[in-house]
């Protein structure tokens, strides 16, 4: 009957394995990414398993955006769901909005000055800084929390005035994110670049 509770694994389009749960608590659709990036589908008894499902078709940046978060957060707990293209370019999207008017924001807010800011799909590091102070980004910091992304965009700022990981360099650092420099680096060793771009 489609009002009892029910329990069960799917195997939908491109999301692959869903877990669908219909129970009395629900009261209303909700979707979970979990950590090794399966996701699970919980919706209320008067629901029918053909809305639930619609839900996920509407999701479907959602999930892929949330995937890449878990992917880049617990790398070693992923689950078969390698990022496809199409994540990298929902990714590359995304970098692309948000990233240049961070490193504009940033650079006014401290009194740098920059060349052109490029974001790349960039596996082996978040970004650089060229002798001509361009600034290189990875899409990937697209996926990592904002505090984490804003101090990646610091230290390649910070290469405009020091070429190099000198003292002064990270006396810099150190004060245009508040003396909060190693506390977000070591946040920040928590996360990848490359766990996000793997095509
Ligand atoms: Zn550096």
């Amino acid at each position: 009957m489609w009002w009892r509770e029910m329990k069960k694994v799917i195997t939908y389009l491109e999301v692959g394995e869903v877990t669908l749960s219909k129970t009395r608590r629900s009261t209303r659709i909700s979707l979970t990414v979990r950590p090794d990036g399966s996701v699970r589908l919980s919706f209320p008894v008067w629901v029918t398993q053909k809305r639930a499902l619609r839900f996920i078709d509407e999701k479907r940046e959602w999930i892929a955006a949330a995937r890449q978060k878990m992917a880049l957060k617990y790398p070693e707990r992923q689950a078969g769901n390698p990022p496809d293209k199409r994540v990298v370019e929902t990714l590359r999207a995304e970098a692309k909005v948000k990233l240049p008017p961070m490193v504009a924001r940033l650079a006014a807010e401290h009194g740098f000055s920059f060349g052109a800011v490029r974001v790349k799909a960039t596996r082996s590091r978040w970004g650089s800084c060229s002798a001509r102070d361009d600034i290189n980004l990875s899409i990937s910091l697209a996926a990592l929390p904002d505090h984490l992304a804003e101090y990646v965009v610091l230290h390649e700022l910070c290469h405009t005035v020091h070429k190099n990981h000198s003292h002064r360099f990270h006396a810099l650092l150190d004060s245009v994110t508040g003396g909060q420099s190693r506390v977000l680096n070591k946040e920040l060793r928590s996360y990848r670049p490359d766990t996000v771009i793997n095509y």
